[in-house]
């Protein structure tokens, strides 16, 4: 009896963990099978958090070289890299043992080891069986791969390895222009590496608005990155201390090299299903190979669910965490419910670059008649005193009812400003709702009020 459970989910990354405490909350009873060392999966242990410390620490030590001297503060700032490292384990080691107490305080059992589903309400860990009335696959992703280069975690490096260099390398070439591969860009480029990011598409950031897109590119350009667009990368070739990159124009035309210390190779993540069992259960994947799962999670097996990474839409911890909560509470028999409409995404770079609902690309293709305000950091008060000027807000709203259907910025402290947008589109807010909102003077956010009052035509300060 003691290997009975409600639910057992095997996997413990942000969608896991989450779904595993809030069916406890709700009175089921709760296994959890990882074979990690420790809980929180991708995002705590080699994605989220580590990379985040890093972006800390990092933005301090160039914000202490560039700007502490124009504010009259006298400061010679070196780092040491290995300690800078230990900075990130500690952010690690806070994170994952959370969720260790989180597990005892909700009785949630673990179980350590591969989990496999060895057939409707039953999985196997080694040479235990757990009997469980539900199953949920929160298995997460892995990185994708180039075909033609090895990624050996030391020279040619994943975002892991890229999280636990020994040193900063002199020459970081980063393959791919997308969010990971910006965001351990800049905490190289800040201590002193010279970035290359080298991408097949002709912008970076793809899927995400162009115009903010084509802005930050201009600002991390500024801070000394090197893009190489419209490029594919054909090999990669490793010497003693450097690796040769072979490119070529994504149109076709003359090959031609690059020589980096080290090559990261960021090009997006793959669904993670290895040794579960998928086939033999009888649970269907996509041709991405991602389990496929109906409106309410279920997989084409009764009894299986799945959740996160390993399922369709954006690969965010937060998408994960959402979807674990509303899988409990349909396994508890409420409405467990996630509005991928309002699912806001971030970029943690400085200036950081954050959007939630649609791009001015996707409303144009959808037909959508709508109108944009946007407005200039450079014009608010709290930007002008701080000197963090660079970067806009954007509110894109329906032309006939005004209703806010997207909104996008390339500023300070976007990934917090964010989530006023996000909750006045959760609850179907207008532009006109935003603009009347009292913002406190001065602040960062009277910035999006503006954006919002330039959907009429009448913004203040421009
Ligand atoms: C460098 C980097 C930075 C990132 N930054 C952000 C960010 O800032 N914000 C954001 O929202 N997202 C970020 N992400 C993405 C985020 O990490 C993922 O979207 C998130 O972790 C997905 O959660 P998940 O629970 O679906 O899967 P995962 O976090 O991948 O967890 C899956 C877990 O399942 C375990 N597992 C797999 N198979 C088995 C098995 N058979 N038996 C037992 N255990 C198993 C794995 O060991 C793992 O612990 C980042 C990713 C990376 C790589």
């Amino acid at each position: 009896m003691a290997n009975q459970f409600d639910v057992t989910i095997i996997g413990t990354g942000p969608g896991g963990y989450v779904c595993a405490i809030r069916a406890a909350q709700l009175g089921l009873k709760v296994a959890v099978v990882e074979k990690r060392e420790s809980h929180g999966g991708t995002c705590l242990n080699v994605g989220c958090i580590p990379s985040k410390a890093l972006l800390h620490a990092s933005e301090l030590y160039a914000e202490a070289r560039h700007s502490f001297p124009k504010m009259g503060i006298k400061a010679e700032p070196s780092f040491d890299f290995t300690k800078m490292m230990g900075f990130k384990q500690e952010a690690i080691d806070g994170n994952t043992k959370g969720i260790d107490f989180l597990f005892k305080k909700n009785k949630v059992a673990v179980f350590r080891g591969t989990g496999r589903i060895a057939g409707r309400g039953k999985v196997t860990v080694g040479s235990e069986t757990i009997e469980t009335k539900s199953i949920v696959i929160a298995t997460g992703s892995d990185v994708a791969r180039l075909k033609g280069i090895d990624i050996d975690e030391d020279r040619i490096v994943s975002s892991t390895g890229a999280l636990a260099l020994k040193q900063v390398p002199a020459h970081l070439a980063v393959i791919g222009a997308g969010v990971i591969g910006l965001e351990l860009g800049s905490v190289y480029a800040r201590l002193g590496a010279k970035v290359t990011v080298v991408e097949y598409l002709d912008r970076i950031l793809p899927g995400m608005d162009a115009d903010v897109a084509k802005n930050f590119q201009r600002m991390l350009q500024k801070q000394g990155f090197a893009f190489r667009l419209s490029s594919r990368v054909t090999g990669a070739v490793k010497a003693k201390d450097k690796v040769t990159l072979s490119l070529e124009p994504a149109a076709g035309g003359a090959a031609e090299s690059i020589e980096a210390d080290v090559v990261l190779v960021a090009v997006g993540r793959v669904p993670f299903t290895e040794g579960l069992g998928l086939e033999e259960a009888g649970v269907k994947r996509d041709n991405r190979g991602r389990v496929e799962v109906d409106d309410h999670f279920a997989t084409s097996v009764p009894g299986i669910y799945a959740i996160g990474d390993v399922i369709r839409g954006p690969m965010l911890a937060h998408k994960a965490e959402d979807e674990g909560v509303a899988l409990a509470e349909i396994l508890a028999g409420q409405a467990g419910h996630v509005n991928y409409g309002v699912i806001p995404g971030v970029v943690y770079t400085a200036p950081e670059v954050a959007a939630v609902g649609k791009t001015e690309e996707e409303l144009k293709a959808e037909g959508v008649d709508y109108k944009a305000g946007k407005f200039l950091f450079l014009a608010n008060g709290r930007a002008k005193a701080n000197q963090t000027t660079d970067g806009f807000v954007k509110v894109l709203a329906d032309a006939k009812t005004d209703r806010v259907l997207g909104v996008h910025i390339v500023g300070p402290v976007a990934g917090e400003l964010i989530h006023e947008a996000a909750v006045l589109m959760e609850f179907g807010g207008s532009a006109e709702d935003l603009a009347r909102t009292c913002h406190a003077h001065p602040t960062l956010s009277e910035a999006v009020k503006e954006a919002a009052l330039a959907v009429a035509g009448r913004a203040i300060h421009s």
